[in-house]
């Protein structure tokens, strides 16, 4: 026997059983969104590496460590994305989507980040996102805010709770920093190699650090909040006013400042307690300088992404959801002679009723073992055709779900009774 290659690490197929989830969260999420007035993005899973390097930051984990990159043979180096805006933004610049309009987009796609497997941290995971372009104010930011609730709702998900906070504006954060880099200096003996390495590029990282042993540290460090320009706190009070006007209720996380480098102004994560360490199943924020930085006009954009999986864990976990039924009908066919005029009948079925499952048993078998197919597939009934309903024209149903005697119908009656049947 030669080796089984098996899966990479990290990476996980989603098997049918599995799908039904899927499909409640990724159709809830269309409906939601072409509700609110977004239109659906899609752009391709490899990038030049650039595109990340510039929009994410040099200094992070994800660029300095968890991008899956190569080169091409034709020169460039390429990376599958580990996340979905960077690419949302070149595309809206190519195709001249940002300059002097606004634009609501959603997306869903795979991303890849070659990050420690956990429960809810894969290398392979897939995102749900909306972004905004055009609208500076904090009234978008509000309406995403509203759109991640009514999603929650929608799901049925309880315990997920909002946390929020504003990283002001470029300004602001140079003055912090200073603020911060003396603080820090002062703690150099409990910074861990990342932090010391990052100390001089990108010290507002150490705050989103998950090592627990620099978590003291990081709790008494000064805040941006503390140090706000006039600009940065009066759009700050301006979303709390909303929310609080429209009675969402929500955190202030000093603390919060997200692990990718564009952000501005506002940042929020949606926090659940209920998945361990990977509480976070959405977060997102204000990202005004991203538009520029990767070549566009300078612009608003706002935005944020969610992770399925740790959906599907919290769905699974709080059993939200159950499998539908595969199959209305199923269609049973013994003996040599049935399939083919079994098949014909099924066709004529699927043309005059297009909304009908139908399954048709493939591979034979006995009777016996068909039938227990057709009950393991939900259906409502089985159509059944054996040699002597061959002979005569006729098909058998089968009452699967309720106990009633079997019937016996001419075949050209079949496409005019079923539905009859099946409603009865
Ligand atoms: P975390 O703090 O959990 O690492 P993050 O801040 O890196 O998350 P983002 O880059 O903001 O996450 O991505 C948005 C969402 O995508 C996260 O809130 C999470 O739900 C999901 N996500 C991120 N990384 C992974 C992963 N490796 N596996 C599964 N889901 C992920
Ligand atoms: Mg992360």
């Amino acid at each position: 026997m030669v080796d089984q290659i098996k899966v990479i690490r990290g990476m996980h197929d989603i098997l049918p059983a599995q799908m039904h989830v899927w499909h409640q969260i990724e159709d809830s999420w269309r409906h939601l969104v072409e509700n609110y007035g977004y239109q659906q993005i899609r752009t391709p899973v490899l990038e030049k590496t650039a595109l990340f390097r510039r929009s994410i930051g040099e200094v992070t984990d994800i660029v300095e460590k968890e991008m899956y990159s190569f080169d091409d043979i034709g020169g460039d180096n390429l990376s599958l994305r580990p996340e979905g805006t960077a690419s949302v933004v070149r595309a809206g610049i190519e195709n001249g989507l940002l300059v002097n309009q606004q634009q609501k987009l959603w997306y869903n796609g795979s991303m890849f980040r070659r990050e420690r497997p956990q429960k809810g941290r894969y290398r392979q995971f897939h995102q749900l996102g909306a972004e905004t372009f055009g609208m500076p104010g904090a009234d978008i930011e509000a309406e995403l805010i509203f759109m991640a609730a009514r999603f929650w709702k929608k799901l049925g998900l309880q315990h997920i709770e909002l946390q929020i906070n504003t990283l002001g504006t470029a300004e602001t954060r140079l003055v912090y920093k200073e603020i911060l880099l003396a603080y820090l200096r002062e703690h150099l003996s409990e910074l861990d190699e990342d932090s010391l390495r990052r100390l001089e590029t990108n010290p507002l990282r150490i705050l989103d650090s998950k090592n627990p042993d620099m978590q003291g540290m990081i709790e008494a460090a000064p805040q941006l909040m503390d140090h706000l320009d006039q600009q940065s706190a009066e759009h700050f009070a301006e979303l709390c006013e909303i929310l609080d006007y429209n009675g969402q209720a929500y955190q202030v996380n000093k603390r919060l400042v997200r692990g990718l480098d564009y952000y501005s102004h506002t940042v929020f994560e949606w926090v659940t307690s209920t998945l361990g360490a990977q509480g976070t199943v959405c977060a997102g924020g204000r990202y005004d300088s991203l538009v520029e930085q990767l070549g566009g006009k300078p612009g608003s954009a706002a935005g944020f992404a969610m992770g399925i999986e740790r959906l599907v864990l919290m769905l699974e976990e709080q059993a939200k959801v159950q499998p539908a039924p595969q199959a209305d009908v199923y269609f049973v066919m013994v003996g040599e002679n049935t399939v083919k005029t079994g098949q014909k009948l099924a066709e004529q079925l699927r043309d005059a009723l297009p909304d009908l499952r139908i399954s048709v048993h493939s591979g034979g078998g006995s009777f016996k073992s068909q039938l227990k197919k057709a009950d393991k597939s939900g259906a409502v009934i089985a159509l059944i055709l054996g040699e002597s309903e061959l002979q005569k024209s006729t098909i058998n149903i089968k009452f699967l779900r309720q106990e009633k005697p079997q019937l016996e119908l001419e075949q050209a009656q079949l496409l005019d009774k079923i539905s009859a049947i099946i409603n009865e």
